[in-house]
């Protein structure tokens, strides 16, 4: 591997295991990785520091052992099984769950690198090039799991350089199924990799989508901004509210009317409209709003925007909303902290004139651990509100 040498004192911070080194504590770059080339980081008095994946951008090395790496492919092994011990000491999967993350990047240990289960099939997610350049080896690790798995899908052409220009990037690494039906705590969805966002589905609230389920009742009614292919609406519909479900994407809308078929929820709508447009005359008559819309702040020059986008719409919808009524509302915007979304969404009722209650905090579930050095790692935030 090559060698890139820290400045005097650079080591450090990185004795505090925030698994990213930025590259002006490098001395120089003389040695020229490529991007996603292994590298040995030393001190400037050539002390071994760390190994990982080198990459041209800010971030310079991203961790990936303290150790020193002898053999990369028992590297991947060792830890995408810890991975996967890690979810079955949570029982996962279950009789009752098959959807759920099997790696989460820094969260375990694999900065650059998310793997999601569905059913028996596994979507992989490179975020850095390093991850990339290492999927052979990565795939060998998943196939070894005591997991049966049928398709492995890697879904990288939205998360690495080229962005969507070029689907070069995803492709099927075992089998060629697109789609599948999981199981969320005996929910059925039905996803679809290479056609939907992301990896297919936001596993990342499921928690979140257990607490509707139980607040949801058969004379209410519940609204799902931002739907997607209505995971909390299907929650809402099973516990018999009448949902009603709003995303601007067609595809997602047509996928949560077959979610809502598969668990035979029948008082349900489903609207392809704008969410803002529909929040300007949203009926006043819901029971229950959930607001979960995309990351506003992808980047840290987008956090002013955001904040304004995330006020908006939380006020619009605390305007409409009736004595007695709950909010869920959600932030996944990494660079928007638990406090600046507790601070907006105060802005937006402060805005209003209503008296509004914070029930509960809520944030992304067990199989998304957040990594105690890498606080970037807890980037679902969401308040359950009553409203007065
Ligand atoms: N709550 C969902 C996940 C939401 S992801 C779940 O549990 O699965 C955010 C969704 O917002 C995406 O489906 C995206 O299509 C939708 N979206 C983005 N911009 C929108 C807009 N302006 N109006 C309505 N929906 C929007």
């Amino acid at each position: 591997m090559k060698a890139l040498y820290l400045k005097k004192g650079k080591e450090k911070p990185i004795a505090r295991k925030h698994p990213w080194i930025f590259s002006g504590a490098f001395i120089d770059f003389k040695s020229k990785p490529e991007d996603g080339e292994w590298v040995e980081v030393f001190t400037h008095d050539k002390q071994f520091v760390c190994t990982g994946h080198f990459a041209p951008g800010s971030i310079a090395v991203r961790i990936l052992s303290f150790d020193p790496i002898k053999n990369k492919g028992d590297y991947y092994q060792q830890m995408i099984l810890a991975a996967f011990q890690y979810r079955a000491s949570i029982g996962l999967p279950s009789a009752s769950t098959n959807i759920f993350r099997l790696i989460y990047g820094e969260g375990d240990g694999l900065s650059g690198l998310i793997v999601d289960h569905y059913n028996k099939h596994l979507v992989l997610q490179c975020h850095t090039m390093g991850m990339y350049r290492d999927l052979a080896m990565i795939t060998n690790a998943l196939r070894a799991l005591p997991l049966e798995i049928e398709t492995i899908y890697n879904k990288s052409e939205d998360t690495l350089p080229l962005k969507g220009s070029d689907k070069k990037y995803s492709g099927f690494l075992l089998g060629n199924t697109p789609e599948t039906k999981g199981l969320e705590n005996d929910a059925s969805f039905s996803i679809n990799w290479v056609e939907g966002q992301k990896t297919g589905f936001f596993i990342d609230q499921r928690n979140n989508r257990k607490i509707i389920g139980s607040l949801s009742k058969p004379d209410m009614k519940v609204l799902n901004i931002f739907s997607y292919t209505g995971g909390f609406s299907v929650f809402a519909g099973r516990a018999g509210a009448e949902v009603t479900s709003v995303d601007v994407s067609q595809k997602a809308i047509d996928l949560c009317e077959k979610n809502m078929e598969l668990n035979k929820v029948e008082k349900h709508h489903n609207l392809a409209v704008d969410a803002f447009e529909y929040l300007k005359d949203m009926p006043d008559d819901f029971d229950i709003v959930v607001l979960d819309p995309p990351a506003f702040a992808k980047r840290k020059s987008a956090v002013h925007n955001a904040v304004q986008a995330y006020k908006r719409i939380n006020a619009m919808a605390l305007n409409k909303m009736k004595k007695g009524s709950y909010l869920l509302t959600y932030s996944c915007s990494q660079n928007i902290s638990k406090q600046l979304f507790g601070d907006t969404v105060r802005a937006a009722a402060i805005e209003t004139g209503r008296n509004v209650r914070i029930v509960k905090e809520l944030g992304q579930p067990e199989d998304h651990p957040k990594n105690i050095y890498h606080p970037e790692g807890d980037y679902l935030k969401g308040l359950m509100l009553y409203i007065e």
